[in-house]
């Protein structure tokens, strides 16, 4: 969660032009909708808890509709899979921008809650976001990793923390010592950033194990 204090208001003797507190409580047209984001690395449940909270707002009788995207096939294509399982039906998209018209106009309207998984795959992030929570009153739970094997920002996860409401930054258990793990390692020597793999290919690490395992590989 992040706070964000106040900045009191600045002194001036000379008049300036302001938006008086009546214009910026106008209703909106619609409620205002909410971002909010789950970050961390590979095996750490974030579709799981991103399951959860879309499972938990269906119960409340709201309109859900999850979007992953097309590129990651591993385990279905229709359907959002965790790591342990579970599923659940999907849209798989190759951008986000493109849903409303897929969806539906008329459907996209009764829609309370969007789910995004795997969203450093979608290059629309950020304008899809704003969209659907400023404009449409959307309530959007995106899931995605914050990083990628480098430990650099992947994708466009990051550019959406200053829209959010909540951040979560989730953690894994490493895989050598089973303290917390933060990072997710590559285990194979291929060097593309988008690398899609299980746990064939990656694995949660600490940050000790991380910096020996990135200093294995450069010997
Ligand atoms: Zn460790």
């Amino acid at each position: 969660m992040i706070h964000i204090n106040t900045v009191p208001q600045k002194m001036s003797l000379t008049p300036t032009v302001n938006h008086s507190d009546r214009d910026l409580m106008a209703q909106p047209l619609r409620p205002s909708g909410e971002i909010h984001v789950i970050v961390g690395p590979m095996f750490a449940g974030k579709t799981t808890a991103l399951l959860r909270r879309i499972k938990s707002e269906g119960t409340n009788g709201r309109n859900i509709a999850m979007i992953k995207s097309s590129k990651d096939t591993r385990y279905a294509v229709n359907s959002v899979v965790t790591h342990d399982g579970t599923k659940y039906p999907c849209w798989a998209l190759p951008d986000l921008l493109s849903f409303k018209q897929k969806f539906g106009e008329e459907a996209y309207e009764k829609l309370d809650v969007i789910g995004i998984d795997e969203a450093q795959f979608f290059d629309d992030l950020y304008e899809f976001c704003c969209k659907a929570a400023d404009t449409d009153g959307k309530t959007v739970i995106v899931a995605g990793l914050d990083g990628d094997y480098l430990r650099r920002n992947f994708g466009p996860v990051l550019d959406i923390v200053p829209l959010a409401d909540t951040i979560t930054k989730l953690t894994a258990r490493c895989e050598v010592c089973g303290k917390k793990a933060h990072f997710t390692f590559r285990k194979t020597k291929e060097t593309k950033t988008e690398l899609i793999g299980g746990a064939d290919m990656y694995m949660p690490v600490c940050r000790q194990h991380y910096v020996n395992g990135q200093m294995v590989i450069k010997h």
